[in-house]
């Protein structure tokens, strides 16, 4: 070896060799650093839901419910806006795949829909309110709301329905913290929701959509929003559903109601 090699391309070597190993120990860092915001983020910020619901759900002592916390493979489907003809259509979906859910109804519909009621009462379904007339009820009087919305439904479950509902769905997500607070000093669980699958949007609730929202975003303890109202793709609605248990079926996951999740 010659003196120049000895003084100069050794010691280079060296220095090259430490400087790779350090930024290969950097960058690993910053990958890992990365995959952990990216999950973490995907669970704490729940794309598809209103920031709000999240402020709602920490500060609301237990009285606003957006998903189950126990940290369990567990998914709550919940369909809002029926009872209807298209509760029907999804109550045998639940029948075949042997799943159990939640209908958020409103008390309006009740009286004229007994057979469908008692039929999700037999299959072990949960059936809970989801206000009177579907008022939008963010800029209401929360005394108006109790009375006029809540209340009045909770009698016509118990007597329509022979159901005691302690759970409440505001119609459009639509709730201050003034009416939650409220609610909750009545004992009602205001119940949000931590995926929704936008079946009400006509531009993105084909079969497919439904479906990739559900397998993207499930996550333990999620409170799926669906509706069993019609917006003029229900047939492709009830392929997407039983696509999205067999999914949620196949992660591991069980399909329970609100109250068992919370
Ligand atoms: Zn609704």
């Amino acid at each position: 070896m010659t003196r120049f090699n000895r003084i100069v391309i050794i010691p280079c070597f060296l220095l090259f060799c430490i400087f790779s190993i350090s930024c290969k120990g950097t960058k690993d860092k910053i990958i890992s650093k990365i995959n952990t915001t990216t999950n973490q983020e995907k669970l704490d910020s729940l794309p598809l839901i209103p920031r709000h619901f999240l402020e709602q759900e920490k500060v609301s002592n237990g009285h606003c419910l957006l998903r189950g916390k126990g940290g369990n493979k567990l998914v709550a489907l919940t369909f809002d806006d029926g009872p209807t003809n298209l509760s029907n259509k999804i109550l045998n979906v639940l029948k075949k795949n042997s799943v159990k859910a939640t209908f958020f109804w409103l008390g309006k519909n009740l009286a004229e829909n007994r057979e469908i009621i008692s039929k999700a009462k037999k299959s072990g379904h949960q059936i809970a309110n989801h206000s009177w007339d579907h008022t939008n009820g963010w800029n209401l009087d929360e005394q108006y709301i109790w009375e006029q919305q809540v209340a009045k439904t909770i009698e016509e479950l118990k007597t329509v329905a022979g159901v005691q509902s302690k759970y409440y769905r505001p119609p459009f997500g639509g709730i201050t913290q003034k009416q939650i607070d409220f609610l909750g000093s009545k004992g009602i669980t205001t119940v949000l929701w931590s995926i929704t699958t936008m079946d009400w949007d006509k531009t993105q609730n084909d079969g497919i959509d439904l479906e990739n929202k559900f397998t993207s975003y499930l996550h333990p303890g999620a409170i799926v929003l669906m509706h069993d109202y019609d917006f003029g793709k229900s047939e492709q609605m009830l392929v997407a559903l039983e696509k999205m248990i067999i999914y949620g079926k196949s992660q591991g996951y069980r399909f329970v109601t609100v109250e068992q999740i919370n």
